[in-house]
């Protein structure tokens, strides 16, 4: 490896030992730049990537919400505002008991390089709290949304910071906080956060582009091997927002969803997770703040295995859309084992950098990035805020057919910078490269900061 990089991963090991996520997602990245970095001499001396590594600045700050009976309840909470050479920082906002900074970090270097490929202005940031929003009341969840941005809402705004929504933070969520950001700026902002209603200028597909864009990345996998996806299974991972959007989408292409999981286990259902009444089940699931997969095997009378991942289940495609280091060694076996071909990253980081390298040695195997694969998310968000600049709303085929050009043009561009560097047809290091390329740029052009 080269010398500079391997310098950088092993300084940012030795200062943050406490942040494993962190460490792991930096060391995922800086070891896919090698040929890069070999033909850029000149980033050692202006310390390019050990700038990269350290957030610009971030926020860390305590919110207090009280309880539907008087008491009290203090979270910490957070604002990584990670990069922001190519344009304001954009990311979502997580809300899940074990928030931590080095997932706020991990989340934004990789949003960072995320937020680059889909050829947008927007800077990586994310941000989050500890506050665990199962079994919580709406009025609990409204004050607790108020509080947070008490405390965020002078450091963000349209130029500055564009949060959104991420894991615990939907639609509802965003509401709350978008009116507490307006009632203390008393400006609209052009609307400042993405994600939003329909009725203040959130974008139509916008709920669903994560899982769409997933589902157009994957089509254009299979069209590299000669392959549709008419008559695939898919095994996924979760059932909020991304895995609703893959089922709705794959099932539009003639594929289907057969697992699913939550905290307490996976289901799996042979026939496919299809159809109205399923689909919207999973949205009425996760609405309901009881975080419990279970519930869809009652209620369909399909097999729920307690406590255990889908991965050792037999599928054309993976695709782990739960959450971060959901596929470890033992599950990648398995997979490898099954024979799968199509190893396709969801949800943010969700194999251990081990299981991927093992992964992707299999000659056998594809293994696309999720920072490539759940990229559509964030570029409708792009799309939300030009309308929001515009004043204007688009159509939903507009949007539609802006977010499949989007993903393609990833695809296209991950698979380009793989093969100038000489990787060969590598999804993981051509995405990596072609994020970090444009952020670099833009570093060394704006001077030493
Ligand atoms: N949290 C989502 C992500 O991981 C969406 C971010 C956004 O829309 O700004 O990309």
């Amino acid at each position: 490896m080269n010398s500079y990089i391997e310098k950088v991963i092993g300084r940012v090991k030795e200062k943050y030992p406490y942040q494993p996520e962190f460490c792991q997602t930096v060391e995922e990245v800086l070891s896919s730049l090698d040929p890069v970095v070999e033909r850029h001499p000149e980033y050692e001396k202006v310390d390019l990537l050990g700038r990269m590594v350290e957030p610009e600045r971030m926020f860390s700050f305590r919110v207090v919400w009280q309880d539907d009976k008087g008491f009290a309840h203090t979270q910490n909470g957070y604002r990584c505002q990670f990069n922001g050479a190519i344009g304001p920082y954009k990311g979502g906002i997580r809300f899940q008991k074990d928030v931590t900074p080095s997932i706020m970090k991990f989340l934004a270097f990789e949003q960072t390089f995320k937020n680059s490929l889909t050829g947008l202005s927007m800077g990586g940031g994310k941000g989050g709290s500890d506050f665990d929003p199962a079994g919580k009341s709406d009025d609990e969840i409204m004050r607790f949304c108020q509080s947070f941005i008490q405390a965020l809402y002078r450091y963000i705004g349209p130029d500055t910071d564009v949060p959104a929504g991420d894991m615990g933070v939907g639609g509802k969520e965003i509401g709350y906080m978008f009116g507490e950001y307006r009632r203390l700026k008393g400006n609209f902002e052009n609307g400042t956060f993405t994600g939003k209603g329909f009725s203040f200028g959130g974008s139509l597909i916008r709920p669903e582009a994560t899982g769409f864009g997933s589902v157009y990345y994957l089509e254009d996998v299979l069209k590299h091997d000669g392959e549709t996806l008419k008559g695939k299974t898919i095994a996924c991972a979760g059932f909020g927002n991304v895995t609703w959007g893959i089922c709705r989408k794959a099932e539009e292409l003639g594929a289907k969803v057969i697992t699913l999981s939550g905290p307490d286990g996976y289901v799996y259902d042979p026939d496919g997770v299809l159809g109205k009444e399923k689909i919207d089940y999973l949205v009425e699931m996760r609405g309901s703040g009881r975080n419990r997969v279970q519930d869809y095997a009652d209620k369909f009378g399909v097999e729920f295995h307690a406590r255990e991942k889908p991965w050792g289940v037999k599928a054309d495609i993976i695709m782990p859309s739960a959450m971060q280091n959901d596929v470890h060694m033992d599950s990648a076996q398995k997979i490898v084992k099954n024979g799968i071909r199509y190893y396709i990253e969801v949800a943010n980081m969700p194999t251990t950098n081990d299981a991927l390298r093992y992964l992707m040695e299999q000659p056998d195997m594809i293994v696309a990035p999720s920072k490539a694969v759940n990229a559509g998310g964030v570029a409708v968000s792009g799309l939300e805020m030009s309308q929001n600049s515009e004043r204007l709303f688009w159509t939903e085929d507009e949007v539609d057919r802006q977010l499949h050009r989007i993903m393609h043009q990833i695809y296209e561009s991950s698979v380009a910078a793989a093969g100038r560097n000489g990787l060969g047809y590598n999804l993981v290091a051509g995405a990596n490269i072609a994020g970090f390329e444009r952020v670099a740029d833009a570093m060394m052009a704006q001077g030493i900061f």
